[in-house]
């Protein structure tokens, strides 16, 4: 028997070196491999629609959580509190946002959703202040309590390591089992849903949010930031930089048709240093009160790509992205025609 195995395997390895067994084989194991890999980037495009959602019992809190967002300055961050909420108790705990440790009390101990989300709300206000905006940071903080952010700040900033380490040191110096959730600022973002969609993934309108961050300032009718008149009609959408400069991307691909300074001699002027991109169809988009751009007028673009970066210059009382669209010469609510 054994000789009649290995007289079949000897044959079968012969057939192997015949050179079209060989182009076959290889044939196929190419389409596989590339079968593979389109499968392995269609898996990657979809992550986001498998995003966590947020729960009735969570959204159920939005006015109160809007109403505190506004009173402690976090305006631009309610849909991430609500993320934070999902996280804390899925909304279904009468302390909502678990902010009884924040006041040095026995977890559970407040009994009223108000105020746990007052208290809350405050809580992410201030480390989010002590954390120089920085976002993850300030995530991270209201787990494990503010000591995490000098630590963090002398090692770097935060990470998922530096988040682990401290737990890990914590957990040894109190003697406890564990020690907050090293992977709490995964476990909030998951939730993390931004108005326009989801950073770097066009949405069904063909757009990528411009930046990653919320909406502060809608589209139409508002009071001047600046002269404090009302009945000034806002062009655009404003976004939080969350206090930093960050990054700015084509919402579609396109061509630079404008980029830099709207006037050279007076960087408070309009719109600052600003970038207009033609995308065909009479659509254009713009971007502006930039604190750097990375694009010249008549250079091509992709979607996605970045462009610049989030600042104040021009018309500005802080840094923010306002992000403009025209079709045919009209200024458009971006909220209608991009997301
Ligand atoms: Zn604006």
């Amino acid at each position: 028997m054994a000789v009649v195995s290995t007289a079949k395997t000897a044959s079968v390895l012969w057939k192997f070196r015949k050179p079209i067994t060989f182009l076959v084989v290889g044939f196929i194991g190419m389409i596989f491999l590339i079968l593979a890999a389109l499968f392995t980037i269609f898996q990657e495009n979809q992550a986001p629609t498998s995003q966590a959602k947020l729960s009735e019992e969570v959204l159920q809190w939005k006015p109160l959580v809007e109403k505190y967002a506004k009173q402690y300055e976090v305006s631009g961050y309610v849909n991430m509190i609500l993320a934070l909420i999902q996280q804390e108790s899925g909304g279904r705990h009468l302390d909502v946002m678990q902010a009884s440790e924040s006041l040095r009390l026995s977890p559970g101990t407040i009994t009223d959703p108000e105020r746990s989300i007052q208290v809350g709300v405050k809580e992410f206000s201030e480390v989010l202040q002590r954390a120089n905006g920085k976002i993850k940071l300030a995530l991270q903080s209201y787990n494990f309590g503010p000591g995490f952010i000098d630590y963090a700040m002398e090692r770097g900033g935060y990470s998922p390591k530096v988040a682990q380490s401290f737990s890990d040191m914590m957990e040894k110096k109190l003697g406890w089992d564990s020690y907050g959730d090293p992977q709490y600022v995964q476990h909030v973002l998951r939730y993390w849903q931004t108005p326009k969609g989801v950073a770097g993934i066009p949405n069904e309108k063909g757009f990528i949010p411009p930046i990653n961050s919320e909406i502060s300032s809608h589209f139409g009718g508002r009071v001047d930031t600046i002269t404090g008149d009302t009945g000034e009609f806002h062009e655009g959408t404003d976004f939080t930089c969350n206090g930093q400069t960050l990054p700015v991307f084509a919402t579609r691909s396109g061509v630079v048709s404008r980029a830099g300074w709207q006037d050279p001699n007076n960087p408070n002027a309009g719109f600052g240093q600003r970038i207009y991109i033609k995308h065909g169809d009479g659509l254009v988009t713009i971007y502006a009160h930039l604190s750097k751009l990375f694009v010249q007028p008549g250079e091509k673009v992709n979607a996605g790509q970045p462009i610049g970066r989030c600042g104040t210059t021009g018309r500005s009382t802080g840094r923010h992205l306002h992000f403009q669209v025209q079709v045919k010469g009209r200024t458009m609510n971006p909220e209608t025609v991009a997301f």
